[in-house]
């Protein structure tokens, strides 16, 4: 069966494709000759992954899955949350929503955070929810240079085992050790497991 992957982001097509069993066959909107960007206007993560699962269904008439991800601080009130991709303006750049963060965390004892992704998916015309949370704390200054947006400022908890010591960012873990615990392993893996149930 195709399903649509509402991302042209190929490292998480490949990423999911590999947990998929060899009846899922994975497309990008770039695929399906969608060449727009979504919309994304909802107030929250649930809100924007359906938003854009159903205008790909609704749209191209296709089985497909979207997802949103944020990063919830609790001394800021949860932000920036479902704006964590534009906190610190429209160009979408890493380097100063880190930046913006780290300022507004300055001097703050309680750190903790989380990151979340929630996973739409519409097949058989059914929406279903999948979601993942990975608990943390924000550090003081930018650790490590894997990964990307603020990877560099988040320690999750618990942490992978290491002989190295000190507690590490996701920017200094592998792409596999973070995708084992990681907020949006969870939610896809989540969604694998049901997927894999499916008779198609
Ligand atoms: P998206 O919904 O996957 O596009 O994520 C929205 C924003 O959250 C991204 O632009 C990043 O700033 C941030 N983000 C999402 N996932 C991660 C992650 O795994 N590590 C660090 N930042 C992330």
């Amino acid at each position: 069966m195709k399903l649509v992957f509402a991302t042209n982001n190929k490292h998480k097509i490949e990423e999911v494709q590999h947990l998929l069993k060899g009846n899922f066959k994975l497309l990008s909107l770039q695929d399906i000759n969608c060449n727009e960007e979504l919309d994304e206007t909802g107030n929250t993560l649930e809100a924007n992954a359906t938003q854009k699962a159903r205008y790909i269904h609704e749209k191209y008439k296709v089985n497909c899955f979207a997802d949103d991800t944020g990063l919830e601080i609790d001394a800021l009130n949860g932000k920036p949350g479902v704006y964590s991709a534009r906190y610190a303006g429209e160009e979408r750049s890493a380097e100063k929503n880190i930046e913006k963060v780290l300022a507004e965390m300055k001097g703050i004892e309680n750190r903790n955070a989380k990151f979340k992704t929630t996973i739409s998916l519409i097949i058989n015309n059914k929406e279903n929810l999948f979601e993942g949370i990975i608990n943390g704390h924000i550090s003081t200054e930018n650790q490590g240079n894997n990964g990307f947006g603020y990877d560099p400022i988040f320690i999750p908890h618990p942490q992978p085992l290491s002989p190295r010591r000190g507690e590490r960012s996701f920017a200094e873990m592998s792409m596999e050790e973070k995708n084992k615990i990681s907020h949006r392993g969870i939610a896809v893996n989540k969604l694998v497991e049901f997927l894999n149930k499916l008779k198609t």
